[in-house]
């Protein structure tokens, strides 16, 4: 298990960017003589927090758990198991977290299904109620197909930004 993808990592990566800016701010105002962070060393350092945000929130499109990189998110097609599997993180701590997730997959179905709406409504001579039945069950379709990644997705986001951590 790789310990070094931990939120507390995130937290003091966030902070080594935050300070690092800082530094950069006072040398540009002329408060430092020259500023002391080494600028090689600091685009690593900031891109390999921007590689691992990334890759935790690969692992929640993939419905692997953030924190372990192991553990598989549902157990069904449908179900999400409460806990992870290989580490024990607990996904979902009350129901009212995954609001976050809805709101997500409404305005990505809305936006797929609003685009060629409008191009057939405007542009063509498709008539309007086949139009909309076809775009209702089509948005239907897709919400229901994406939902499972999203949801996997923002619990990366909550486990990036504290919400929810091993213990
Ligand atoms: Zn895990």
């Amino acid at each position: 298990m790789d310990k070094n993808c931990g939120y507390v990592d995130n937290l003091t990566g966030w902070g080594f960017v935050v300070e690092c800016v800082a530094r950069f701010a006072e040398y540009d105002e002329g408060i430092l003589a020259e500023p002391t962070v080494d600028l090689p060393h600091t685009l690593r350092r900031i891109f390999g927090i921007m590689w691992r945000i990334i890759q935790i929130l690969f692992c929640g499109l993939r419905l692997t758990c953030p924190a372990c990189r192991y553990g598989r998110m549902y157990r069904s097609l449908t179900k999400m198991n409460v806990r992870c599997p290989v580490c024990g993180m607990i996904f979902e701590r009350d129901l009212g977290e995954m609001t976050g997730a809805i709101w997500i997959n409404a305005t990505l179905t809305c936006t797929v299904a609003v685009v060629p709406t409008l191009y057939f409504a405007f542009f063509t001579d498709v008539p309007l109620l086949p139009l909309f039945v076809v775009v209702a069950c089509l948005t239907s379709v897709v919400g229901a197909l994406t939902y499972r990644s999203v949801r996997g997705m923002w619990i990366s986001i909550l486990y990036l930004t504290g919400s929810i951590h091993e213990h």
